[in-house]
């Protein structure tokens, strides 16, 4: 059996870019997923590039690369992103005063421009002016997140790397030391072991014995296929109801209730939302619920039935098309930061998980953290050590 540099486990976003990167600089690299063809955050992700919302030093810097990755990275990767510049749109509700909402809003590096309602319907003509104050608006990236992804699968595998499908069910470890991990019930060793398993990262980690601060909520989507309607832009909402719900269930008196079945931190919100791919398919949503149990379930007839009717407000052209339901994953932390490096008190065993705005950050900090570990010094790469939270 090969002994891997790295293995990494999870092929969504943050596994591929890390695998790539990792090949690039000279590892050799065992990525593994439970599905051959991707069934997880990234799939169903909205491919919002965010680079207008750094509002730090650091979140600053990490908004400047991560736009200047995109740009080459069709190239580089030898597939179609699908990088685009497009409004975003983020509607404040008829009973809500724009001002009250941002006030909430940090210093964004390109500042959001408030538009009364017809200049919202100029920039969306799908938008229902009756369930709408006014809006906030400024350019956003756009990929195809499907796209990205293969193309970083396929880049990591055209250098030399291994992508294996298995379930990894558990690290193995000689005291301390995580030694390699448990796929498909064979043991497979490795130097160094990545977690970016998105929602699952903090269940598989507590299954090895070691606890992490990284939490999950489940999400919800539904896509249509495409369609002829034409939504000219994203649209979300400006309150961003994610981030309270975020920093509600990750209040530390509730962190012990994350490792029992069956809780609810916090009531379940719904940022409504919607986007165009280039085919035409139309992805809109977004409850999430922060559930301690990975594998709760949740109903998919309800759920569907809560995303059409907070779209039928906001843009009823998109609630009654034909649609199909998926959930999700989606991991963050309690400082709106990634985890990105070795988790402390253990050795071998590293984390990149966790992003609140990944499409964005993800491939600059793959970038960073597989060259930080062939020992290239990076004071952004340790500022987001685990060993803060
Ligand atoms: C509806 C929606 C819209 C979004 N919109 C945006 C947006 O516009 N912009 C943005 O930046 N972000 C957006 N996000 C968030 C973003 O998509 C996710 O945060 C990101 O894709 C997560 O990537 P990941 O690699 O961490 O996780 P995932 O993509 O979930 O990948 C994790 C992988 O790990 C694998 N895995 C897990 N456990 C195991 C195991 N035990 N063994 C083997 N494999 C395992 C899974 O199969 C999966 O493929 C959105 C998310 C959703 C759901």
């Amino acid at each position: 059996m090969a002994t891997y540099d790295w293995i990494v486990v999870g092929a969504g976003i943050t596994g591929a870019s890390l695998s790539y990167e990792l090949a690039q600089t000279g590892f050799s690299v065992l990525l593994i997923d439970r599905f051959p063809t991707p069934d997880n955050a990234t799939r169903y992700s909205y491919g919002g590039v965010g680079y207008w919302a750094g509002h730090t030093d650091l979140t600053r810097e990490l908004c400047r690369e991560g736009k200047e990755r995109h740009l080459v990275l069709s190239e580089q990767l030898g597939v179609d992103t699908q990088f685009r510049e497009v409004d975003l749109v983020l509607t404040v509700p008829r009973d809500r005063d724009p001002e009250a909402v941002a006030a909430h809003y940090p210093p964004f590096v390109t500042p959001l421009r408030r538009v009364d309602v017809r200049e919202a319907c100029e920039l969306e003509p799908l938008l229902n002016p009756d369930a709408i104050a006014g809006a906030f608006t400024v350019r956003h990236g756009h990929i195809c997140p499907e796209a990205l992804n293969r193309g970083y699968c396929s880049a990591f595998q055209r250098l030399g790397g291994t992508f294996q499908t298995a379930i990894v069910s558990n690290l193995t470890r000689e005291g301390n030391r995580i030694t390699g991990v448990v796929a498909d019930g064979e043991t497979c060793p490795a130097a160094n072991v990545a977690i970016c398993a998105g929602g699952i990262s903090r269940e598989l980690l507590k299954t090895a014995g070691i606890p992490l601060r990284l939490h999950f909520t489940h999400t919800e989507v539904l896509e249509t296929p495409p369609v002829d309607v034409k939504l000219r832009s994203i649209v979300m909402s400006a309150e961003m109801e994610r981030f309270s719900l975020e920093a509600t269930a990750t209040k530390p008196e509730l962190e012990k209730l994350w490792d029992e079945p069956g809780n609810e931190l916090a009531p379940y919100i719904i940022d409504t939302s919607a986007v165009q791919l280039l085919d035409g398919r139309v992805r809109m949503g977004q409850p999430s619920r922060t559930l301690s149990d990975p594998c709760a379930a949740v109903s998919a007839a309800e759920s569907t039935a809560t995303i059409r009717s907070a779209i039928a407000q906001i843009l009823p052209d998109l609630a009654d098309l034909p649609a199909t339901w998926h959930h999700c994953l989606v991991a963050f932390t309690a400082d709106g930061l990634p985890l990105v490096g070795a988790i402390p008190e253990f050795e071998g065993v590293h984390i990149f998980s966790g992003f609140s705005n990944p499409l964005v950050f993800v491939p600059p900090l793959a970038r960073r953290y597989a060259r930080y570990v062939a020992g290239e010094p990076d004071a952004i790469v340790e500022q987001l050590s685990p060993r803060r939270l």
